[in-house]
């Protein structure tokens, strides 16, 4: 893989230039939230350490939108969500939740409107330093090399630049004049320093590689009866968590019509009471403690023995997001404790 280098003074107007590969997305500030959307102008880009409240997958795997039309003839696909897209200002952490998304959408039978948004768009990543919750230095996603066309290190004054693909390539190339070929060992040397210096800086961690075991161990613990009792089922998790990508799908019919109708995917959550209640009324997670280890049983095992990546990436949104603090930190302590925290 390629390294090249950026004066940091040629940043915006590089980044500028991109739209010519695509609509620019990136996070922005929007209702005083930061969320990733479509940028109107290279000025509203916010490049910070925080991650947006919601997660990059919200752009390959969206919140809701029509699958199809139909009538009683037959359906037409809507791909109308796919469009030609840049994101800039991706975490790495981000980058490897949408490696696990690849994992789940793009197995067959693949799943052509993420196939879609993901062969159409861009993904410039950009490095950052650690805030309270981050965790990613515990999932060994602190850093990526791979699914990215581009990657960002902010060394003060110049940016470190990796080249991960071909049109990757073809974004250098627009605006050669930018970019330095000359990398010294200094340089790489500085990029060394930054990672231990960054290293330090994280204020959380667990022992995520323990977990797959912890988990098997765990089936009948304590705990989870203990947050099951505190749980609220509002399914703010799985909204905020990258890797969660269940969804459910709903026929909406004409009113004037019957026969006449589209077909509609919504972001859905095994939180919810009725998300394993199948024909006749059995639900086989009817428990809020039942859904928890269910969830958590993704996170910290399962996805992992499933697709060899684990299903958590660290981010730390359960951290910030839970009203009940109900978390990947607390059930992972509690989990190795055998204790439950104190109300
Ligand atoms: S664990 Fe927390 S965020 Fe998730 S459903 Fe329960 S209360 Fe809501
Ligand atoms: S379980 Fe929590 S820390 Fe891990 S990826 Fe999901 S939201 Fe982020």
């Amino acid at each position: 893989m390629r390294i090249l280098k950026m004066q940091s003074k040629f940043l915006e107007v590089f980044l500028e230039s991109l739209d010519k590969f695509g609509q620019l997305y990136g996070p922005k500030q929007k209702n005083g939230v930061l969320s990733y959307d479509r940028l109107e102008n290279i000025s509203e880009l916010v490049i910070t350490d925080e991650h947006p409240m919601i997660p990059i997958k919200k752009l390959f795997h969206p919140m809701q939108f029509t699958m199809m039309h139909f009538n009683e003839k037959g359906f037409e696909p809507d791909y109308s969500v796919i469009e030609k897209r840049v994101v800039l200002g991706v975490h790495p952490c981000e980058i490897h939740s949408l490696l696990r998304l690849d994992d789940v959408f793009l197995r067959e039978p693949v799943d052509p409107y993420y196939a879609g948004l993901r062969e159409n768009t861009a993904i410039i990543g950009f490095s950052c330093l650690p805030l309270e919750n981050h965790l990613c230095i515990s999932t060994d996603t602190d850093i990526v090399s791979e699914g990215f066309d581009l990657f960002f290190v902010n060394l003060k004054g110049f940016y470190l630049v990796w080249v991960g693909s071909s049109l990757g390539y073809d974004m250098i190339h627009e605006r050669e004049e930018f970019f330095d070929e000359n990398v010294t060992h200094e340089d790489i040397q500085m990029y060394v320093d930054w990672r231990k210096k960054r290293n330090k800086m994280f204020k959380k961690s667990f022992d995520f590689d323990s977990m797959p075991d912890i988990m098997d161990l765990s089936h009948d613990s304590e705990v989870w009866d203990h947050f099951g009792d505190k749980c609220l089922s509002c399914g703010q998790c799985s909204m905020v968590c990258p890797t969660c990508n269940c969804y459910n799908v709903t026929d909406v019919f004409d009113v004037t019509n019957e026969t006449v109708g589209r077909r509609n995917r919504v972001w859905d959550s095994c939180m919810f009471v009725d998300y394993s209640l199948v024909a006749g009324g059995h639900n086989f997670r009817a428990s809020r403690a039942d859904r928890l280890r269910l969830w958590y049983g993704h996170k910290l095992k399962t996805f992992g023995v499933d697709y060899g990546r684990p299903g958590c990436i660290g981010c730390g949104r359960c951290v910030d997001s839970c009203p009940v603090d109900i978390n990947v930190l607390t059930i992972s302590e509690a989990l190795t404790t055998e204790e439950v925290p104190k109300q």
